[in-house]
């Protein structure tokens, strides 16, 4: 009998979250702004070398602020995977915008971007590539296209801080770059974003977006004598509490992001010979890129052997998980949006890729938890699959 239980992911706390939390409760000041919203937008600021970061609720968040800064119209196309998180499309889609869907490359899983250009309309005016499992999507062929045609470029970074594309951080390429701090993702604060401006031409205008639509961030700082309504906008901004907890990721991001990469190598090694023998397939990254090891996944040969697998690692108490319904196959994505070529790659590996449990913590369970997987995929494959 196994007695094992490991869950697909689990928060990791650095230790000083609540003592930060406690000097923002100290300080007075809880809502948004205050010192530990600086402290995290230099931190962002120093590390990406951007124009300016700005905390949100989330990414999702983010890409909506992105999404009025790119002024999208009703009707206006946007350019993006369909592997990837509904927020991606949802995003411009509140806009009036209309997600066109291109099909993924088959060793990263990013946006093909050989594709891209096939997919410009008269009414393109971005392009959002998703940095799938923190893995760099091919940004200089993407921004060479987005010159050539006047496009923005809005990365969805969500999972990609930390990693670079020749020695970029994510998210700081493209004109926007939008960060998620999801309890999921490697540096996190339950729920919670950021929004890197890279082109400076956008700076001004997404601080009011992100204060409702007043200039109360240029009256704060003695710019202006009277605070406004000057603008469309919302309330995207996280109190310091979440700012505190951040504070305390941060500090440690690189600790975090290393021993990410060591459980993500032992996998990769673990999972080799698998590999040469034609019975999985395993992530790949472009030597033009460093990663950050968000995720570790696995691409079965088919739906079914995925299914019994998933479900026999279950049965030995490990929690693994696939995704996405590609958007555009979507219940709204169908209705909202279109795909731009036959989507071949999007929907075969969508069907075969399972993700495998990876937070910090796991390391001493790792051995185990590898050969049972091991021994299923052994079981499940060589019953014919
Ligand atoms: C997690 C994720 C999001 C959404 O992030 P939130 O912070 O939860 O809004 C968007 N896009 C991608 C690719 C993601 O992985």
């Amino acid at each position: 009998m196994n007695v094992i239980n490991i869950p697909f992911n689990k928060p990791f706390m650095t230790g000083c979250e609540l003592g930060y939390i406690a000097q923002a409760h100290i300080n007075g000041h809880l809502a948004g702004d205050g010192m530990f919203t600086k402290k995290c937008h230099d931190w962002l600021e120093a590390y990406t070398g951007v124009y300016k970061a700005l905390l949100t609720h989330s990414c999702t968040a983010a890409l909506e602020m992105a999404a009025i800064l790119a002024n999208i119209q009703p009707g206006d196309e946007v350019i993006m995977p369909s592997f990837t998180f509904v927020s991606t499309a949802n995003a411009f889609v509140l806009r009036g915008g209309i997600p066109v869907f291109v099909d993924i490359r088959p060793d990263t899983l990013n946006i093909d971007e050989t594709k891209i250009e096939a997919a410009i309309t008269r009414r393109t005016k971005a392009i959002v590539p998703v940095h799938y499992a923190g893995v760099a999507c091919e940004m200089d062929a993407i921004m060479e296209i987005a010159q050539r045609y006047k496009l923005l470029v809005i990365e969805d970074a969500a999972q990609g801080i930390m990693s670079t594309y020749k020695g970029r951080p994510l998210g700081s390429i493209g004109h926007l770059g939008a960060y998620s701090f999801h309890e999921t993702k490697n540096i996190i604060s339950g729920e919670g974003g950021a929004l890197l401006v890279n082109d400076e031409r956008f700076a001004e205008r997404a601080e009011i977006i992100r204060e409702k639509g007043t200039n109360r961030s240029q009256f704060f700082r003695g710019q202006v004598e009277k605070y406004t309504w000057v603008d469309v906008g919302s309330s995207y901004l996280p109190g310091e509490i979440i700012a505190a907890f951040l504070w305390a990721q941060m500090e440690e991001a690189d600790p975090i992001t290393g021993q990410r990469l060591a459980i993500w190598q032992h996998y990769h090694e673990a999972f080799k010979e698998l590999e040469v023998n034609g019975m999985v397939r395993r992530p790949v990254i472009p030597t033009s890129c460093t990663h950050n090891a968000h995720m570790y996944y696995l691409l079965l040969n088919s739906l079914d052997a995925r299914t019994a697998f998933i479900a026999g690692l279950k049965k030995q108490g490990i929690s693994s998980v696939f995704h996405y319904v590609p958007l555009h196959s979507s219940l709204y994505g169908k209705h909202i949006g279109r795909a731009a070529d036959a989507m071949t790659n999007t929907n075969r590996i969508s069907e075969r890729l399972v993700r495998l449990p990876l937070w910090l913590g796991l390391e001493q369970h790792q051995p185990t938890v590898i050969n049972l997987i091991q021994s299923e995929l052994k079981q499940v494959l060589g019953s014919g699959f």
